[in-house]
């Protein structure tokens, strides 16, 4: 299929989201509804240490070192940040959060990105989140950094705009890829909206950095679009090539 055939599609298809796409939503209501129940029955235990009290108490959080800034001459990024180097007890929770459906660790996560923005001081009036394929949307249910992001933003008291960017071509999975296959993969892959994002500072949240490819070529859509900045912010940030 064409790009315009496949921007074509996508534009349809998100034009009439699905029953199940909507029961799905419900579903992913509900089970955070259940996941607070749960925390009264069963108060959370800290996935690192196993001490009752928190899904990530502070003594383990202590220990994670965020890793230097990243400036590149050559990125569409004006700067990126992580709040932990991948790995590890963070490794656990983000995983536990992305494939296990526990949205519990949203807001322990999110609170981790607040953080590591309030030291930053990047001065944003939009947040957005690296975007899924409807395609893979639909067979998730959620976007796992889409709601980082959202509560990322209600905490920072920043808009947050999911439909500031799109992906508008299915990509394969960067897992297993190297750098420059990762870069190609997502190459033209998305389309940012320029009535949202037309002049603003914007920062792009997503829950792992590997190679950055996939945060890259977000924020060159993003900046084609008019935005007059963008800014890169994830939980946690693989050394060198490491595959989450
Ligand atoms: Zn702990």
């Amino acid at each position: 299929m064409t790009d315009d055939g496949e921007l074509r599609e996508a534009t349809i298809t998100q034009s009439s989201q699905s029953a199940s796409y909507w029961g799905k939503q419900i579903r992913l209501f509900a089970h955070q509804w259940l996941d607070t129940a749960l925390d009264v029955i069963f108060p959370p235990r800290c996935i690192g240490c196993k001490r009752v009290g928190s899904l990530l108490c502070s003594d383990c959080q202590a220990r994670f070192t965020a890793p230097p800034p990243l400036h590149e001459s050559d990125s569409p990024l004006s700067e990126c940040r992580a709040t932990a180097e991948y790995g590890g007890i963070i490794r656990d929770a983000i995983h536990a959060f992305k494939f296990d459906n526990q949205f519990r660790f949203a807001p322990v996560l999110a609170d981790r990105l607040f953080t590591e923005w309030q030291r930053a001081g990047w001065p944003i009036a939009l947040v957005t989140a690296a975007p899924l394929h409807i395609n893979r949307l639909k067979a998730r249910g959620y976007n796992q950094a889409g709601l980082l992001a959202a509560r990322f933003a209600t905490l920072a008291q920043v808009p947050f705009q999911e439909a500031a960017i799109r992906r508008v071509r299915e990509t394969h999975t960067q897992v297993g890829l190297n750098r420059a296959e990762r870069q190609l993969n997502v190459t033209n892959a998305f389309e940012a909206n320029s009535t949202i994002v037309n002049g603003k500072n914007i920062v792009i949240i997503d829950d792992v950095y590997t190679t950055g490819a996939t945060l890259k070529a977000c924020a060159d859509a993003l900046l084609k679009a008019g935005a007059a900045s963008v800014w890169g912010l994830t939980v946690a940030k693989t050394h060198h090539d490491n595959q989450p």
